[in-house]
């Protein structure tokens, strides 16, 4: 068994920075929800791309959006009875209470 330490730092890799605060999230946001909706054009497809690549939270921001409206098409799609979910939530308070 031979244990290779060879500590190579990865700090000097050729990734491209990524940005930890978002300058124009507002604009992402929309772009993000037209592109969600199906209602993006190609240009704002390619637009919201090109800044996803080095855009760390706007990149959760698209994930999370994704997220969310995947689950309620699937929440939709089974006709989730609304009474339960009213329930749940309601124990949820009392719990807290
Ligand atoms: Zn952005």
């Amino acid at each position: 068994m031979q244990t290779s330490s060879s500590l190579s730092s990865s700090s000097s890799d050729s990734k491209p920075q990524m940005k930890e605060h978002c300058d124009h999230q507002v604009d992402c946001l929309k772009m993000i929800q037209l592109i969600l909706d199906g209602e993006a054009t190609d240009q704002q497809l390619a637009r919201l791309k090109a800044n996803l690549v080095s855009c760390q939270p706007c990149i959760q921001m698209y994930h999370l959006e994704q997220e969310v409206k995947e689950l309620l098409t699937k929440r939709m799609e089974k006709k989730c009875c609304p009474e339960q979910l009213v329930a749940t939530i309601k124990s949820k308070i009392l719990t807290f209470s």
